[in-house]
């Protein structure tokens, strides 16, 4: 199955042909139709398995169909347990979503701004974070602002959740709106990741490839 096939914006369709994307992965094709309807997902996953595709589409799908603008701010947060992980997903969000114009940022630990021209994080419309730096953001920035937060991601969450970022996870997680989609990816499912599951999660679907 290719994913042409998916009803997906013309924007989405050019970016993932001219990053030579055609044929979905196992995953890609368990979850999209799901991500798509605006379902939650829990996605068990490996790295490999192409989880990175299966959340940066419905991510781009969402903020186009709803008109997302550059007024309209942080309409996503993509979290990921390394620097390392955070920076590769990034260039897969930039390569991908080449047409449809939303500004992007990086906020990893190491770094004291954003990798972004933008003068505050509030205007960026997608923040590609780990947990830890981002938390500290949020308590540095009394007016960070994400009350219109459309998707959550959280990628590799057993490995976020191994690094120890439990408590920061928590209370990033009791900052964000509730009326949102999230997609949370796990390469396994232990106990912690299914305590983050019920936390984060409205009526998942289960997809285990
Ligand atoms: P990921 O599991 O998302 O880190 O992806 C693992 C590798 O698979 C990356 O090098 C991707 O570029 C590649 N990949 C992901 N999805 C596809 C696809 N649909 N077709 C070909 N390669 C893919």
């Amino acid at each position: 199955e290719k994913f042409s096939q998916l009803p997906l914006s013309k924007r989405t369709k050019d970016g993932l042909a001219e990053s030579k994307y055609e044929k979905m992965t196992e995953i890609q094709r368990a979850t999209l139709p799901h991500s798509l309807c605006g379902r939650d997902i829990l996605g068990a996953a490996k790295t490999g398995s192409g989880k990175t595709l299966a959340f940066i589409i419905p991510v781009l799908e969402k903020l186009y169909r709803t008109r997302w603008g550059p007024e309209d701010g942080v309409g996503c947060i993509i979290m990921s347990p390394t620097r390392e992980l955070a920076g590769q997903l990034f260039e897969v969000l930039k390569s991908v979503g080449r047409h449809h114009g939303f500004s992007a940022g990086l906020l990893i630990g190491g770094r004291k701004g954003v990798d972004t021209e933008k003068e505050s994080v509030n205007e960026l419309n997608i923040l590609v974070c780990t947990p830890g730096r981002l938390l500290q953001h949020m308590d540095e920035t009394p007016n960070f602002d994400c009350s219109q937060l459309q998707v959550l991601v959280l990628d590799e969450a057993d490995r976020i959740l191994d690094v120890g970022f439990k408590k920061e996870l928590n209370a990033i997680i009791s900052q964000l709106p509730k009326h949102r989609q999230t997609l949370l990816f796990s390469a396994t499912q232990t106990k912690s990741v299914q305590d983050l599951a019920r936390l984060s999660l409205k009526d998942p679907e289960y997809l285990s490839v």
